[in-house]
C-alpha cells in the first residue's frame, strides 16, 4: 500500500537514526488512574539526571527565585525541562508555581493576568533581540483538573481547571515526558508521571490511559506526532492505536486550536518523519484526505512530498519562517494540474481549485485572509515559471504586489524540493531585492510576540484551553477586511 511505501521512503534517512527510531520499544502499561508503572519517586536518587543550568534563562530563574522567597513553591516546568534534559535549547521557559495569578501580579510590577475563566500569569521582559521587543514568561498556578462533562461517557474537556497540588498539576500534563518539574533551588528533577525514565527510553507516552487522554483532548494526537518527530522519539504502541482509534475526534477540537498545532507539526523542523507519522496514525486520512488520497494513487506524488516537506524542514533549521499561506499552498501545488501544464491557468485551474484547495481551506478553518493568500499563490505560481508570457503582463509590476514575497517564498520551496528551474528563481529572487518593499496595508506591524515562541502562541495556555474552548477561538479570530486581495491579470 502506498502509505506504507509513502512511509518507509519518507522515514528511511529522514532522521539521523531512523532505523532505531523505528525499533519496536518495550511498551510500558500505564493504569486507568494515571500513574505510570515504571514509578521514580522525586525521591530516588537514581543517576540523578542532569542539566545543564546555565543554559536556563536568567530572568525566568530570577522570577522562580523570588516566588519561592516570598515562601511560594515554584517551578520550571513542562517542555523547557525536557528539553533542557535532553540537552536542546528550550523555546521558553514555562513556571509553575502555588501561588495564585494574583499574588504572582502583585510580585511582579510588568506582569499581567490573562485569560478568562482560567487566569494564568504573563511576566513580561524587554529583550529588543525578538521580534516585538519583549519576553514572556508564562507563570501558571498548579492545577488538577475535573475530568468530562456531566455526560460521563464524553471525555472531552469542556469544565474549568481548579488549582491543585504540583502532583496533580503533572498528572493533568499531555505526556510523561512533557509533566516534568524542575527546582533550581535544589537542582532536582521531580518526576510524579514517570516521565524521566520515558525520556532515557525517548518513547513519548500519555500521562495514564491513552484512549482516555487523546479523547479529552483529541489535539493531543497532533502533539504526539509533533513531539515525536521533533524529538525522533518513538510513540508507545498503545498510544499509537489509540491515536488510530481517535483520529475521527480531532475534528471535535476547536478549529482555530487544531489548525495552529497542524501548522506546528509543519513547522516543528521535523515534518518529514511527522508527514510519516500522520500516515501510520491514520491522521492524515481525516485532516488531508485529498493528499491522503492523491498518495495512494500517484506514486509519482510521493518524491514531491518529500521534497517539500524537506525543503520546510531546512528551511526551519536555518530560521526562516514558514507562513500558514506558505505551508498550506505548498502542500496543495502537488494536487494541483501543474507538472503537465505549468503555465495553464483558466478553467482546469479553477476547476481544481473548487474541487480540491476548497475543501482543504474549508476542513482546516484556514482563516479568511490566510485563504486568499493561498490561492493568490497557487493562482500566480505559474507566472513566476520560465517562459510565461501574458499581454500586459510585468515581472516588476508582480514584484510590487505585497503578496509577491510568500509567492516567491512558495515557488522557492517549490523548484528546490524539485531541483527545477533554479535560475529563475535566483533571477526573482534579484528582482525582489531591488524592488522596494510595498507594505501590504492589512500586515500588522510588530505586534507583541511571546519570547521567542510562535506568534499568538501560549504555552501551558494550551492546555487550559477546552477542547472546544472560547480561547482558542478568540486567538484564531478573523481581521475584517474590506476588499478581497488584489488579483493580478495578467
Ligand atoms: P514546545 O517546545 O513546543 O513549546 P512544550 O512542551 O513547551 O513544547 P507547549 O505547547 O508549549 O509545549 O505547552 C507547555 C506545557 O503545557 C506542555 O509541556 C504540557 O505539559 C502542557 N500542555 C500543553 N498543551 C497541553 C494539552 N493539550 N494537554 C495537556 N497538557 C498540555
Ligand atoms: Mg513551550
Amino acid at each position: 500500500m502506498m502509505l506504507k511505501r509513502l512511509k518507509r521512503l519518507l522515514t528511511g534517512g529522514a532522521r539521523g537514526d531512523g532505523a532505531a527510531a523505528t525499533q519496536p520499544l518495550p511498551r510500558v502499561e500505564a493504569d486507568a488512574a494515571g500513574s505510570a508503572s515504571v514509578p521514580l519517586p522525586a525521591s530516588t536518587p537514581r543517576a540523578e539526571p542532569t542539566l545543564d543550568r546555565t543554559a536556563i534563562d536568567a530572568d525566568a530563574a530570577r522570577i522562580v527565585s523570588r516566588l519561592t522567597r516570598q515562601g511560594h513553591t515554584a517551578y520550571f516546568v513542562g517542555g523547557c525541562v525536557r528539553d533542557l534534559l535532553l540537552r536542546r535549547r528550550p523555546k521558553d521557559f514555562d513556571i509553575a508555581t502555588s501561588a495564585t495569578p494574583r499574588q504572582v501580579k502583585d510580585l511582579f510590577r510588568n506582569c499581567r493576568v490573562i485569560g478568562r475563566r482560567f487566569k494564568l500569569a504573563h511576566v513580561y521582559f524587554r529583550n529588543e533581540a525578538l521580534a516585538g521587543g519583549e519576553k514572556i514568561i508564562e507563570v501558571s498556578t498548579f492545577r488538577s483538573f475535573v475530568p468530562g462533562s456531566e455526560d460521563s461517557a464524553d471525555l472531552l474537556i469542556t469544565r474549568d481547571n481548579v488549582f491543585g497540588t504540583p502532583e496533580e498539576d503533572a498528572r493533568r500534563r499531555d505526556f510523561t515526558v512533557n509533566g516534568l518539574f524542575y527546582d533550581p533551588e535544589s537542582g532536582r528533577v521531580i518526576d510524579h508521571v514517570g516521565g524521566l525514565p520515558d525520556l532515557d527510553r525517548r518513547l513519548l507516552r500519555t500521562i495514564g490511559d491513552p484512549d482516555i487522554r487523546l479523547r479529552e483532548d483529541p489535539v493531543r494526537i497532533l502533539r504526539a506526532i509533533k513531539f515525536a518527530a521533533r524529538l525522533d522519539f518513538a510513540i508507545d504502541e498503545g498510544v499509537m492505536a489509540a491515536m488510530q482509534r481517535h483520529r475521527r475526534e480531532i475534528s471535535r477540537c476547536a478549529p482555530p486550536r487544531t489548525l495552529e498545532e497542524v501548522l506546528r507539526v509543519f513547522r516543528s523542523g521535523a515534518a518529514l518523519p511527522a508527514f510519516a507519522l500522520l500516515g501510520e496514525s491514520r491522521v492524515l486520512e481525516v485532516l488531508l484526505p485529498e493528499i491522503d488520497a492523491a498518495l495512494t494513487v500517484h506514486a509519482g506524488l510521493v518524491p514531491a512530498y518529500q521534497g517539500v516537506l524537506s525543503e520546510f524542514d531546512r528551511r526551519v533549521q536555518a530560521g526562516e519562517e514558514l507562513a500558514a499561506s506558505v505551508i498550506v499552498a505548498s502542500l496543495s501545488l502537488p494536487l494541483l494540474p501543474w507538472q503537465a501544464n505549468p503555465h495553464g491557468g483558466g478553467q482546469d485551474l479553477m476547476g481544481a481549485m473548487a474541487e480540491t484547495i476548497d475543501p482543504i481551506l474549508e476542513r482546516l478553518r484556514v482563516p479568511r485572509r490566510d485563504a486568499e493568500q493561498v490561492r493568490q499563490i497557487l493562482l500566480s505560481i505559474r507566472k513566476l515559471v520560465p517562459g510565461y508570457r501574458a499581454k500586459r503582463f510585468s515581472r516588476a509590476t508582480l514584484a510590487q504586489r505585497p503578496y509577491f514575497p510568500l509567492l516567491l517564498q512558495a515557488f522557492s520551496i517549490h523548484c528546490r524540493a524539485q531541483r527545477t528551474w533554479v535560475e529563475t528563481l535566483n533571477a526573482w529572487e534579484d528582482l525582489r531585492t531591488r524592488t522596494p518593499v510595498v507594505e501590504d496595508p492589512r500586515t500588522p506591524r510588530g505586534g507583541p510576540r511571546r519570547g521567542g515562541r510562535a506568534p499568538a502562541a501560549s504555552t501551558d495556555a494550551a492546555s487550559e484551553r477546552t477542547a472546544s474552548g472560547d480561547e482558542g477561538r478568540r486567538r484564531g479570530r478573523r481581521r475584517r477586511r474590506r476588499r478581497p486581495a488584489g488579483g493580478e491579470s495578467a
